[in-house]
């Protein structure tokens, strides 16, 4: 399958030859002609699938249609889509740029954190796209700066996330003020309930479309697990980025105390590195993921949410300093190397008390993790090199512990990650 043969127009073919797509991945090559035929889309797809593209392009197209048949431009808002966190924001309206750059249809985003003034600006301006965090949207709206009547096409993009982050009635609030008569696409990478309740509220007859269970998103990324101790954990990292194959990591780490000790560790000892997570500033969060996507720095180190649809390019290596207790967790984390068809690596530093995660990682995705036996930092109790990690013993405690988890993902039909300290 090829763009070509999706129908896309010739100003669109031309951005994605430019960035380097070849071929649609499978949620586009399946959501871009439902787009296309003005149909709601009901799509369960995670980030790092090419699902940005799959809406971006298609909505791209039936507004260059539109406004070429159109007698005048006019400045309404036409095209509205709701994203959780700045980062995805802003992630889709640099997406959104590439692929619309032979278009000439505008796009604006608006987020909170920082001033509203140039935002106000641009949608004085007027924008065809308007790219937006549902707090913001309300703020401005309630201002008066917002014109919803005009929007065709809605997409609501990481629903699951929405309710995770707290948004949820953000994001009904906002559906109440579009017009009835609308095209709604509905992303989400999990249908808990209440999201396959919202979907059926707001969608018309849609097409349904999934992509990649999560188990197979980590068979493309080579893995590897290094038993170690709490305390020789970031000696641990510094010696493993010693190795100059590892041209950018992205470090995760379950708090943002973690993430700036960690940050600390390697500045001081000469590792390019940078901290970024909710309680550092939109500025310097944008700061240091531009100077990371520049290769000034080779280091971000972030917790889940802030690193949430974080996508850079050719990173070659993603490092779990800390095991997440959600299984799907360590499947998203390494999923953001690997992309676009590139090999990634990933590397997992695991303490005593997160062995009974790695068997939960293991169970779900359905492969072994090879073990890293010859560094210098070995747990203390470290397990036998020929064991393969899902034979791991635990304590009691241990195994309560991955039990208790196991009853809350079952209940809530997903994890509930917001729960923890982020
Ligand atoms: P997303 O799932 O939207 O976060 O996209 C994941 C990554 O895949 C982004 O870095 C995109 O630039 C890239 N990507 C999207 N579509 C394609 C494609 N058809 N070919 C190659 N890379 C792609």
């Amino acid at each position: 399958m090829s763009f070509e043969k999706l129908g896309l127009i010739t100003p669109i073919l031309r951005a994605l030859e430019t960035q380097g797509y070849t071929t649609p991945t499978p949620i586009q090559e399946q959501a871009i002609p439902v787009v296309l035929e003005k149909r709601d889309l009901l799509a369960c797809a995670q980030t790092g699938t090419g699902k940005t593209a799959a809406f971006a392009i298609p909505i791209l197209q039936l507004l260059y249609k539109e406004k070429q048949a159109a007698q005048a431009p006019d400045r309404h808002i036409k095209t509205l889509i709701l994203t959780p966190t700045r980062e995805l924001a802003i992630q889709i309206a640099e997406n959104i740029r590439d692929y619309g750059v032979h278009t000439g249809i505008r796009h604006l985003v608006i987020f909170g954190g920082v001033s509203a003034q140039a935002q106000i600006d641009g949608l004085k301006r007027g924008t065809d796209i308007l790219i937006a965090t549902p707090g913001r949207l309300l703020d401005l709206w309630q201002q008066g700066h917002i014109n919803l009547h005009y929007i065709r096409q809605f997409v609501l993009d990481e629903a699951d996330r929405m309710l995770d982050m707290g948004f949820i009635h953000d994001v009904k609030r906002v559906i109440t003020k579009l017009p009835q008569k609308r095209q709604t696409l509905f992303f989400s990478a999990t249908m808990p309930d209440e999201i396959a309740g919202l979907a059926n509220s707001i969608l018309s007859n849609p097409e349904k479309v999934a992509v990649t269970p999560v188990s197979s998103t980590a068979e493309k990324v080579e893995q590897k697990l290094y038993y170690t101790d709490k305390a020789s954990k970031r000696k641990l990292l510094v010696y493993v980025l010693k190795d100059p194959s590892i041209v950018s990591a992205l470090v995760f780490t379950r708090t943002k105390h973690g993430a700036d000790r960690v940050a600390k560790e390697l500045n001081k000892a000469d590792i390019t590195a940078s901290a970024i997570h909710g309680d550092k500033s939109q500025n310097s969060r944008q700061r240091a993921l531009t100077d990371f996507k520049a290769g000034r720095i080779r280091v971000l180190v972030a917790t889940d949410i802030a690193a949430r649809g974080i996508d850079v390019d050719n990173l070659s290596h993603v490092i779990n300093f800390e095991i997440p207790n959600v299984p799907e967790t360590y499947v998203h984390r390494i999923g953001r190397t690997g992309r676009g068809g590139a090999s990634g690596i990933a590397l997992s530093f695991c303490e005593d008390e997160e062995r009974p995660y790695v068997k939960d990682i293991v169970k779900l995705i359905k492969q072994q993790i090879p073990v890293v036996t010859d560094h210098p930092f070995p747990a203390s109790e470290a397990p036998a090199p020929e064991a393969p990690a899902i034979q791991l013993r635990q304590s009691s405690s241990q195994q309560g512990a991955g039990r208790k988890q196991q009853q809350k993902r079952k209940w809530h039909g997903r994890p509930q990650q917001n729960k923890q300290k982020i």
